[in-house]
């Protein structure tokens, strides 16, 4: 795999591209693309301090005034969408709709989060003691770690990034060791954006490359005063407590399995659609991804006969040509623990469709599989946990409350979906009895979310919640402010305190 003239296009020095030893492969044909250096102790240690003094800085720029860095970095993406749409797609392995998808996510945050800079409202609050105020204040943080997953390696930055950012925040940022280019890319188009700017502290974004052990580095550094971490539930449940800690903050995003409930009222058609899109897009590597489907028994056989025509067809191939909706895994990993899930799907008396490996001989180094399809018998134990790979589990039911049940007996809570044209179904379903998850559709799949809402799930996802709605008062400090403008001093719940 050839970066071609990417790497010059967005900026990217050549001789970065071979400065180290960490082997970055694409997942389109396992070659090499890139040697990159990684960052040593001393190095992270500089770049947290040095994000540290920017904010310092930069928390004293009016926050509107903040909010023009962000709209010219903007402008930057929306220059380069082509180009960091395509390596996003060279090292992540997602077809290029949806690397341009991630990118125009970035410029989409990028404009909430400008329109934000003018939007960062407080309270005022009755007093109940004459002749004082009460308001509330948000104030900028601090220096935020962001740690993040190689499947979408821009766009979940870019939600944290643009809102700290905006909020008065620096950010210092490990992306994956399997997508760090793009990091690059992004920190490179940054730069652009800072240079027109003129006046922005330097720092604002660090970017540091490495493993976990990088990452580790970032958790327990007291000076990043929230850490943004998104990645399996593993990752979260030992970044958690290390930052608890220090009782420093978390925004957790982790692993989701994700369900859609299909009722005998449902569009079929549309549902199809749905599933096909939610479950084998990006390979099955969203955490958004559809992994359970609960279909009710009249309507199971028909429609699932549909979907195994469907997934029989399902152009898998180079996510660089046009036709192709399935690329690859992104590496053998990813391919083994597929396997061992259906070969446990087997064994748990499921029926499996798909999953084998498809085009071995053109890509010997890379992992394509055809998407799966394991009709259980009932909900299995293995069905509580996330496989990162197209593998769809079907059930099926009778009773609506059933449903709801099957629906939220696992332990994560991150996206979900009901089709049905039941209007009782459907306000049930996202109602407080109906699905637990922090994303619950009607009649559209549980992946694809716009920014303009919270993004996040509940259990073990992390409860965290990223991108649109209020999420921006994560990244900010709030004060509670009394004022006396009065002449006396009483003293609140009527206290008297010695004598006037
Ligand atoms: P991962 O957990 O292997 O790695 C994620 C990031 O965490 C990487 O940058 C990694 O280096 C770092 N990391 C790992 N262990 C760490 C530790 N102990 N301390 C600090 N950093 C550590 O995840 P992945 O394979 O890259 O991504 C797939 C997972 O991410 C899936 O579970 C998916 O559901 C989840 N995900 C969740 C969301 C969300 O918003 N909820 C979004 C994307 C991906």
């Amino acid at each position: 795999m050839d970066l071609g003239d990417l790497g010059q296009k967005l900026g990217l020095d050549k001789s970065i591209l071979s400065a180290g030893d960490h082997v970055v492969r694409s997942p389109i044909d396992g070659s090499e693309i890139a040697r990159l250096k990684v960052d040593s102790p001393a190095d992270v240690a500089r770049k947290i301090e040095r994000a540290h003094a920017a904010f310092i800085a930069w928390q004293s720029v009016p926050a509107p005034r903040r909010g023009e860095l962000i709209r010219l970095f903007g402008e930057e993406l929306r220059a380069h969408k082509d180009a960091l749409g395509r390596l996003v797609t060279i090292e992540a392995g997602k077809i290029l709709q949806e690397g341009l998808g991630e990118v125009q996510e970035a410029i989409d945050i990028a404009d909430f989060a400008l329109g934000l800079s003018r939007q960062l409202y407080g309270l005022t609050i009755a007093s109940e003691r004459p002749g004082h105020r009460m308001m509330e204040t948000w104030h900028p943080l601090g220096a935020v770690g962001v740690i993040t997953a190689f499947n979408f390696p821009v766009a979940v930055w870019a939600w944290n990034f643009s809102l700290a950012i905006a909020c008065g925040d620096s950010v210092v940022w490990k992306p994956s060791e399997k997508t760090p280019l793009t990091a690059l890319a992004c920190g490179a188009l940054w730069q652009r954006a800072v240079k027109r700017f003129g006046e922005a502290p330097e720092g604002l974004l660090e970017v540091v490359l490495g493993g976990r052990d990088v990452g580790e580095r970032l958790v327990d550094d007291p000076k990043l005063r929230l850490i943004s971490a998104t990645g399996s539930t593993a990752m979260g449940k030992t970044v958690a407590p290390r930052v608890a800690a220090r009782l420093g903050r978390t925004l957790l995003e982790l692993g989701g399995n994700n369900a859609m409930i299909v009722a005998p009222s449902a569009d079929l058609k549309l549902a199809e659609r749905a599933i096909l899109f939610a479950a084998v897009g990006t390979a099955g590597q969203r955490c958004t991804s559809l992994r359970r489907l609960i279909v009710h028994a009249d309507v199971a056989p028909a429609l699932l006969e549909r979907l195994k025509s469907a997934y029989a067809s399902i152009a898998i191939g180079d996510p660089l040509d046009a036709g192709t909706l399935v690329g690859p895994l992104i590496d053998g990993r990813a391919f083994e623990a597929m396997q061992a899930m259906l070969a446990r799907a087997k064994t748990d008396r499921g029926v499996v469709s798909g999953g084998e490996r498809v085009l071995a001989n053109r890509y010997p180094n890379a992992f394509y599989v055809r998407p799966a399809i394991a009709e259980m018998p009932a909900p299995t134990d293995a069905m509580r946990t996330e496989t990162f790979a197209p593998l769809l589990y079907a059930v099926t039911y009778r009773d609506f409350a059933d449903a709801i049940c099957i629906h939220n007996d696992v332990p994560q809570g991150l996206a979900s979906a009901i089709f049905t044209n039941d209007v009782r179904e459907a306000e049930t379903f996202v109602s407080a009895t109906g699905s637990d998850c922090g994303i619950a559709n009607v009649n559209i799949g549980p992946s694809g979310a716009e920014i303009g809402g919270a993004f996040g799930g509940e259990k073990e996802t992390g409860g965290g919640r990223e991108s649109g709605s209020d999420s921006w008062r994560a990244y900010m400090r709030r004060a509670t402010n009394t004022i006396n403008y009065s002449r006396e001093l009483p003293l609140a719940q009527g206290i008297k305190f010695g004598t006037d």
